[in-house]
């Protein structure tokens, strides 16, 4: 079976490959994630939605419409309480449409600290989430799949590994941040891995 990823981004692939091939080839069924640019697609994927649902429905469409193969796009936000579910829909360009990863960082630790500071006697909690919503195009269907990771916003950086906001979120029930874990770890209880896993469990049943 051969699924189509919207992304460009490296380290989404090597995550989704890692999990959908493991799940899938112990049911006996071969998978193969290929990327837009393995085709020779090297559009900028529209992300026009206001919702993470609708951006990953729209890119699923786009692909679709482009290549007519069964295919998969996802969408990430990082929701922090104290900034009222802030970045959400703006995780990816947060401090500006470089997407820069260093600068996203920065910008929600300065408004968090921003937050505490107005609130020095009862300062509010660092409870955040990352929710993953994928939207598959398969055989002419359109199916939706979603994964969340609860934890909390860390006061700085630790950690070298993944990509993103990985060095300042702590899962619950750990005293690392994603960026402390191997891979194999982070897809063990991150967003994406349970969303992939759900997506994981379909593909198993349409192909029995
Ligand atoms: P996208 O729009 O789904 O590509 O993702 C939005 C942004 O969320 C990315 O640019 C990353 O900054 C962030 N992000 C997505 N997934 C993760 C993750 O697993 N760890 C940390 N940051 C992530």
């Amino acid at each position: 079976m051969e699924l189509v990823f919207a992304t460009g981004n490296r380290d989404k692939v090597q995550e989704v490959r890692e999990i959908l091939q493991s799940l899938l080839t112990e049911q006996k069924i071969e998978i193969s994630i290929v990327t837009p640019a393995e085709l020779g697609l090297f559009d900028d994927i529209p992300e026009t939605g206001s919702t993470l649902e609708e951006n990953a429905e729209e890119k699923c469409l786009y692909l679709w419409e482009k290549l007519g193969r069964n295919c998969f796009a996802d969408d990430t936000g990082l929701e922090v309480d104290m900034l009222g579910g802030a970045p959400g829909v703006f995780t990816a360009r947060y401090a500006g449409p470089s997407k820069d990863h260093n600068a996203n960082m920065d910008k929600v630790l300065a408004e968090m600290q921003a937050v505490e500071e107005r609130n020095r006697e009862n300062p509010p909690a660092r409870t955040a989430r990352f929710r993953a919503c994928i939207a598959l195009k398969f055989n002419g269907t359109l199916y939706r799949f979603e994964g969340v990771m609860e934890g909390t916003i860390a006061r700085e950086r630790a950690g070298v590994q993944g990509f993103g906001y990985d060095p300042i979120f702590i899962p619950e029930g750990s005293t690392r941040t994603l960026a402390e874990m191997t891979l194999h770890q982070k897809n063990a209880i991150s967003h994406r891995g349970k969303a992939v896993r759900a997506l994981a469990e379909f593909l198993k049943g349409a192909s029995r």
